[in-house]
C-alpha cells in the first residue's frame, strides 16, 4: 500500500464523511444526504438528442431541440449530469475553492453516467482548459481533474494539453450571449506537437458548467478546425436552456 493510500485511508477513519453539499455526516465519503439528494436536479430523458436540452414533455428519441434544429452548434452531442442551479452551483463552488478533491471522483462518477454513450464512441477526453495566469490563481483546473478522473472510470485517455488558452478572456458570467460569442473567439488553440494526437479522433470535452455553450462551441470548433472527427461535451451541470 502506498504511503498518499494508506495516509488518506487513515483521513477516512479519523473523519466522519460529510456530504459534499451541506456538510452533514453521511454513512459513505462521496456522497450526499438524503435532504440533498433531493435538492440535486439530475437530467434524465427526455432531452435534446443533439444538446441535451432537458423537455418539459415526453418526446420520440432523437428528437432535436429548436435552436439545434435552426442553428446546429458544432459538437456532436452534448450531455450532463444536473441542472445547473443553486444546489449544483454549491456543488461546484465546493470542489472548485474548497480543496475537496475527494468529491472529485463522486462528480466525475455522475457525469460518467450522463455521458455514458458519449464516452463509449470517444477515443479521448479532452479538459477545458485555463489560462496559465488563472490556473495560477486557482493553483488548479477543475476540468482537467474531473477528466482525468472520468479518464481513471472509463479507461479513456486524457489530453491535458491538446487545447490551450491562448487568451485570458474576462469572467463570461457578466456578459451576455452575444459578448460571450465575440469573448471566446480565437481564445483556444491546439499546439502544433499534438495535432497528431487529436487527428481523426472522436474527443469528449469535459468542463464543470455549460451555461451558454459559447466557451463548449469555441473549443469544439478549434479542435475540429485542427482535424478532430468528433467533439462531444460532457459537462457535470448545464443551464436548462441557454440563455
Ligand atoms: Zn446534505
Ligand atoms: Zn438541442
Amino acid at each position: 500500500m502506498s504511503w498518499t493510500l494508506l495516509f488518506s485511508r487513515l483521513i477516512d477513519l479519523l473523519l466522519p464523511p460529510l456530504c459534499l453539499l451541506c456538510d452533514e455526516p453521511v454513512p459513505d465519503r462521496a456522497t450526499l444526504c438524503p435532504d440533498c439528494w433531493k435538492k440535486v436536479q439530475f437530467i434524465s430523458h427526455p432531452f435534446c438528442a443533439r444538446c441535451g436540452t432537458p423537455f418539459d414533455f415526453p418526446v420520440e428519441d432523437g428528437t432535436l431541440c429548436g435552436s439545434c434544429l435552426a442553428d446546429p452548434p458544432p459538437f456532436a452531442k452534448a450531455r450532463a449530469a444536473m441542472v445547473y442551479d443553486d444546489a449544483s452551483k454549491r456543488l461546484v463552488l465546493n470542489f472548485k475553492h474548497g480543496d475537496r478533491l475527494h468529491s472529485a471522483k463522486a462528480l466525475a462518477n455522475w457525469m460518467s453516467l450522463a455521458g455514458a454513450d458519449l464516452l463509449g464512441g470517444a477515443d479521448a477526453l479532452v479538459p477545458v482548459p485555463l489560462h496559465r495566469r488563472r490556473l495560477f490563481a486557482r493553483r488548479y483546473n477543475q476540468s482537467a481533474i474531473l477528466a482525468q478522473q472520468i479518464g481513471l472510470a472509463s479507461g479513456k485517455p486524457v489530453l491535458v494539453d491538446a487545447l490551450l488558452r491562448i487568451r485570458n478572456t474576462p469572467q463570461q458570467k457578466e456578459l451576455k450571449r452575444k459578448e460571450r460569442k465575440d469573448n471566446v473567439h480565437g481564445a483556444f488553440a491546439v499546439p502544433p506537437e499534438k495535432k497528431n494526437d487529436i487527428g481523426g479522433k472522436t474527443l469528449v470535452l469535459i468542463d464543470d458548467v455549460l451555461t451558454t455553450g459559447a466557451t463548449a462551441q469555441e473549443c469544439a470548433r478549434t479542435l475540429l478546425a485542427e482535424g478532430a472527427e468528433a467533439v462531444h461535451v460532457l459537462t457535470l451541470s448545464r443551464v436548462k436552456s441557454f440563455v
